[in-house]
Parts: C-alpha cells; sequence; structure tokens
C-alpha cells in the first residue's frame, strides 16, 4: 500500500503488538495505516524455509502459556495446526551428556532458586536475581545459562519483582507451521506499508506530523510498537522529546536471545523433539532441541552475554559453536552428520537490536511507565509494555489489542 498522506491512526511497527492493534481497528471507523521499517510482517515472528524439508522460527516459536494465550484461538481459526508436545528442556534428555541423576540435582537447585526469588518478591523490594544464587552451589553457573534462555540476560542483570510478575501457566505448544508464518497470515488484509522506518513523530502542533524513509503523514493518534532497544537508542525520536519514555525504555532492555538450525544427516537414533545439553558447569552453553517435529534437524538455542559474544564473532560463530559443542557430546562422528543451515543474529539487526525486554532492578515499574499515553495521541503497545505476558507474542499482541481500545475510547470521549 502507497503511503496516504493523512489518516487517522498511524500504527508503528508490524510485528504482533501492530497487527493485533491494527485488527482491533479494523470495524472502528478510523481510518488506519500500519507503517512497518522491513519488507515483511511479524517482527520478532519470523519463520523460514531453512532447507526444503526444515521449518525454522528464528525468532518466537513457543505458545507461552497457552491456555491463555490469544494467538491459540487465532491458529485455530486459521487453519493452523497446533502441536501439543510439551516441550523437551526438562525430562526429554538425550545421551549421556547430562546424566538424569545429575540432572535432578540441576533442576532441584533451579527450583529452589525460583522458590527463593518467589519468596523474596513478596517484600515488595526490588533486588537483582543473582543475589539469591546460593553461595558456592556448583550449578550456579547453569543457573545463568538458563536465565539467559528465559530472559534474554543473566540473573545479576534481572529485576526479582518483574520476573516475578509473569504469569507462566507452563504449558508451551508449537505451531507446526511456524510461528512467524501465523503472523504472516494474520497480517494479510490489514492496511500496511512496507519499507516504511518512521525517524520522527512530532506532537507539537495540532495533528500529529510523522517523518518516514518514504515521506511525510499527519495523524491525529499514533500507536507505538517499536523494540525498547530502538526507543532508549532514539533511532525513533519524539518532538517534544519523550524523556519519560527513553528512560523507562532503557531500563526494560531487549536481552538477547539466538537461535541455529543445523542439518542432521542419518537422524537415526536420535529422538523426535528430543533434548541435549551438557552439565558444563558454564554459562556459556547452548541448549538442543533435537529433530523438532520429527524434522531431520537439531536447533539450538543461545542467550545473555554468550550469545552476544558469538553474534560479535560473526556470521557463523554460532553455528560453528553448536557443532563443537554437539561434537563434544555425541562424538566425532556427528562432525560429518551436521551442518549449519541458518542461524539469527538479533542483536545485529537494525530493527529489533535483541530479543525480548527485561526489567533491570529497581525497574519494574517502568513497564506501566511505558505503556501510558502521552496527551490522549501518542498510545503505546509491544512486549515490554505488558504487565504479565511481557518478552512474549501473544502478550505483545495483546498490548496493540490494549492501545487499540485506548484511542478508540478517547476518541469516543470527544
Ligand atoms: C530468538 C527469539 C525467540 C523467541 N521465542 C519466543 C517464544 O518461543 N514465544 C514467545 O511468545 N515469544 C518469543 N520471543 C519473543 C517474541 O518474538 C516477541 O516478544 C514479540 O514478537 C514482540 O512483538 P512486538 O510487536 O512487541 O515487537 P516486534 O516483533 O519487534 O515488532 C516491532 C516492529 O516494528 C518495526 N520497526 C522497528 N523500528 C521501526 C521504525 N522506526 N519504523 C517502522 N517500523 C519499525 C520492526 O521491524 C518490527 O516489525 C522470541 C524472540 C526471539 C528473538
Amino acid at each position: 500500500m502507497s503511503l496516504p498522506s493523512s489518516v487517522d491512526v498511524a500504527i508503528i511497527g508490524a510485528g504482533a503488538a501492530g497487527l493485533g492493534a491494527a485488527h482491533a481497528l479494523k470495524h472502528s471507523g478510523l481510518s488506519a495505516i500500519v507503517l512497518e521499517a522491513r519488507d515483511r510482517v511479524g517482527g520478532r515472528g519470523h519463520t523460514i524455509m531453512a532447507s526444503p524439508d526444515v521449518t525454522f522460527d528464528l525468532g518466537c516459536g513457543w505458545l507461552h502459556s497457552a491456555e491463555q494465550n490469544s494467538f491459540v484461538a487465532i491458529a485455530e481459526q486459521m487453519n493452523f495446526e497446533i502441536d501439543r508436545t510439551l516441550p523437551p528442556w526438562r525430562e526429554r534428555a538425550y545421551g549421556k551428556s547430562f546424566p538424569p541423576d545429575e540432572r535432578a540435582d540441576f533442576f532441584r537447585a533451579l527450583e529452589e532458586f525460583f522458590q527463593r526469588i518467589e519468596d523474596a518478591a513478596q517484600s515488595g523490594r526490588d533486588n537483582p536475581a543473582s543475589l539469591y544464587l546460593e553461595k558456592g552451589n556448583r550449578w550456579n553457573p547453569m543457573i545463568d545459562a538458563v536465565s539467559s534462555y528465559i530472559n534474554g540476560c543473566e540473573t545479576d542483570r534481572l529485576s526479582i519483582l518483574d520476573f516475578d510478575a509473569y504469569q507462566d501457566s507452563n504449558t508451551n505448544w508449537r505451531v507446526r507451521r511456524g510461528y512467524g508464518a501465523l503472523m504472516a497470515s494474520y497480517g494479510v488484509s490489514l492496511p500496511l506499508a512496507f519499507n516504511c522506518e518512521v525517524t520522527l513523530i512530532d506532537h507539537s502542533g495540532k495533528r500529529l506530523r510523522i517523518e518516514t524513509s518514504q515521506g511525510t503523514l499527519t495523524a491525529d493518534k499514533a500507536i507505538v510498537t517499536v523494540p525498547t532497544n530502538l526507543i532508549a537508542q532514539q533511532t525513533i525520536r519524539f518532538h517534544p522529546a519523550l524523556p519519560d519514555k527513553v528512560d523507562a525504555a532503557a531500563n526494560l532492555p531487549l536481552g538477547l536471545a539466538d537461535k541455529v538450525v543445523l542439518a542432521l544427516d542419518e537422524p537415526g537414533e536420535l529422538p523426535k523433539d528430543g533434548n541435549l545439553r551438557g552439565a558444563t558447569m558454564r554459562t556459556e552453553m547452548g541448549t538442543y532441541h533435537l529433530r523438532p517435529f520429527g524434522q531431520p534437524c537439531i536447533e539450538g538455542f543461545f542467550g545473555g552475554r554468550f550469545a552476544q559474544a558469538l553474534e560479535d564473532a560473526g556470521d557463523g560463530a554460532i553455528a560453528a559453536q553448536s557443532i563443537d559443542e554437539i561434537v563434544s557430546f555425541l562424538g566425532n562422528d556427528y562432525r560429518r552428520r551436521i551442518r549449519p543451515l541458518k542461524e539469527s543474529r538479533w542483536a545485529h539487526d537494525p530493527f529489533a537490536r535483541g530479543s525480548y525486554s527485561h526489567a533491570l532492578p529497581g525497574h519494574t515499574g517502568k513497564r506501566a511507565v511505558l505503556a501510558a499515553p502521552v496527551d490522549g495521541r501518542l498510545f503505546f503497545a509491544g512486549e515490554a509494555t505488558s504487565p504479565h505476558f511481557f518478552s512474549t507474542a501473544h502478550g505483545a499482541r495483546d498490548s496493540g489489542e490494549r492501545a487499540a481500545r485506548e484511542v478508540t475510547a478517547e476518541t469516543d470521549n470527544k
């Protein structure tokens, strides 16, 4: 769609939040357009065919808290098959690299750590989660690795109040054709302008003036859904400036999680939907999903500072690390059986600059600050604004719907 010169509502970003907002405004009587910097919808949801027989989600893959996940009903409505196989993170371990008794001991230490955080959060006082690691516990480095997968950061950068506010039902499903593919279908039929990067929202006048890489348009209202790192680093600017939003975004940084998919020849003995990792006693470790959906591949997952170091080492470093680690667990024979197909580099993605948000210690209240409307004209959505489902795709989508409701309520009041 070409850029109109004027619209009632401009939605910035066609990720889950922007799509949720656009759907909610469809029958409102307001004209709306979604302005998207990329040439596709989905943002941090992106499914690719990594090879003719391997579907791979570079970003979100799991329908977290599935019973409360609004994308489940959307998937069903759109005839996207949902796979209810539970994740292999815990029980379905493969090989000798993490023997069952060690694994049980590790999960006991992890659960005790989570419990200490939950107890401490009752006081309402915030602290870094690292304070609740048991001194000298041999599993601490691996607990930090798990934190880097879940939160995108290690425990020293994680607010316990924020972590405690997340609502996890522990039911995680998947979309067989890909979460990103579901979002792409969800975006069909919405008014979208691609390759349209918004650089400035001028709210000094009667109407909003929005500067983009495709030209300027005016709007009565805008819903901003871009990732926090872009607001914090002011790649999108406001005039007059909004220092509270910049501060809130800076204290809700996107942590980092990266994924890699490796083709697997002769899948043979490796179980469908198995898990592989080592009792490596390091934070610098990957976790591997064997043959997801039975496909001939292995997916690797890395988080936090280690993911950043691997990204900084250049394209291919994540795959190389994964292959070395898998070979160390399964034997040299695997070096000829696995080969790189694709890896993500979310920190280097100019329109994400990270993977998902966490609150820095002392800043859990910043989610509400970021979400608050300004002057009844600027509205904010995106995963980081979700009070209980931040860092997820459904949390993002629901936040877009919430912002759209705020827009229509404001319009009805006039
Ligand atoms: C590796 C990885 C694994 C994940 N796993 C899961 C998972 O299993 N389950 C889950 O629920 N979530 C997961 N997530 C998180 C989930 O993907 C995100 O929380 C969610 O997709 C964020 O949606 P959003 O709309 O808030 O932001 P985004 O998807 O980032 O959308 C924002 C959009 O704004 C666009 N944009 C940016 N700047 C501009 C600009 N200046 N002008 C115009 N457009 C702009 C971007 O291109 C983007 O399309 C994962 C994320 C990653 C990276």
